[in-house]
């Protein structure tokens, strides 16, 4: 388990070890938990925190739709965040915010509980493996399909949601391979357990819309702005599973994955294993951290 010395919990700083929970916590028997992934970069001017302002209003939107009442505004969560990457010392890491339902009662749609929130920082490498970023993942589509919409909505992050992640992810694992694509209840592309997915085929850029059971992610919308830089349209579509197996270049994106190269689908190579494009995004995201790619949008939270 990564650690730290430091858990942001409940409106002050705590040592990792006494951050604790009840048994009867309402999170732990249903799930009620809305929480954000986000990392922080090592920059030549310090540490600096990515689209923070961005992955707190999402955090927000999450608990908006579970009546999870967040007791801080954004602006005290986003200092929360800054101060857990600083007492612990962090060059880069993780930064993990939690908002769940306490103890109070068992009743389902009881919300007479405190509402907890918490924020952990750590370090964390490479999510999909220390190769994954240069020579790319293989991975099978899931015969598990991602939620379908009007059951739990799939573009809230909510802890309930990655039930569906962790069959996905198990079922990749057991089958030798990185990742699991999870198609949509209409069996049309839909993402990875924790990644949205894109694919260039003859130099036209396509990724899952909205619709497909995704998560929006901040990634996916930080891609589609780079390629909006360089001159590339994104387009959004719904996208048959075949096109997995006829594109040229397939991609991640997300927090933890980053922008990590598809090599291989279903023991399908993709394309030739030349990725321009991919390459391209790679890039002008890692450069966003070097100082090679201008930060023009503010993304950087500096520490
Ligand atoms: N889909 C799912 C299901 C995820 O958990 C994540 C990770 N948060 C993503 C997509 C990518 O989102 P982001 O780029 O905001 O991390």
């Amino acid at each position: 388990m990564p650690k730290a010395d430091y858990i942001w919990m409940d409106g002050e700083m705590r040592r990792w070890e006494d951050c604790t929970v009840h048994v009867m916590s309402h999170a732990l028997h249903y799930g009620s938990s809305v929480f954000e992934g986000i990392r922080a970069y090592e920059t030549p001017d310090g540490p600096a925190i990515f689209r923070l302002e961005d992955h707190i209003e999402r955090l927000y939107r999450s608990a908006r739709m579970y009546r999870i009442e967040i007791p801080y505004d954004v602006d005290t969560v986003c200092r929360a965040c800054v101060a857990a990457v600083r007492e612990n010392k962090l060059t880069a890491g993780y930064i993990r915010p939690l908002a769940f339902r306490g103890a109070g009662s068992v009743g389902v749609t009881a919300r007479d509980m405190p509402i907890h929130l918490i924020i952990a920082a750590f370090p964390w490498g490479t999510y999909l493996g220390p190769e994954a970023l240069e020579k790319g993942v293989d991975v099978a589509v899931s015969s598990w399909n991602r939620l379908a919409p009007n059951t739990v909505p799939p573009g809230m992050k909510a802890g309930g949601n990655y039930l569906s992640s962790m069959l996905i992810g198990y079922e990749a694992k057991d089958r030798g391979v990185a990742e699991g694509i999870g198609l949509g209840h209409d069996g049309l592309l839909s993402e990875g357990s924790g990644e949205n997915l894109f694919l260039v085929e003859d130099g036209v850029i396509r990724t899952p819309p909205g619709a497909a059971s995704i998560l929006k992610g901040i990634t996916r919308d930080t891609a589609i702005k780079l390629l909006a830089d360089m001159g590339h349209v994104v387009i959004e579509q719904p996208l048959p599973r075949e096109a997995l197996y006829t594109a040229d270049e397939v991609f991640f994106t997300g927090t933890a994955a980053e922008i990590t190269p598809i090599k291989r689908v279903d023991h399908i190579d993709v394309g030739t294993g030349d990725y321009p494009v991919t390459r391209a995004v790679q890039d002008a995201f890692f450069g966003l951290f070097t100082g090679k790619t201008a930060d023009t949008r503010n993304w950087l939270h500096r520490i």
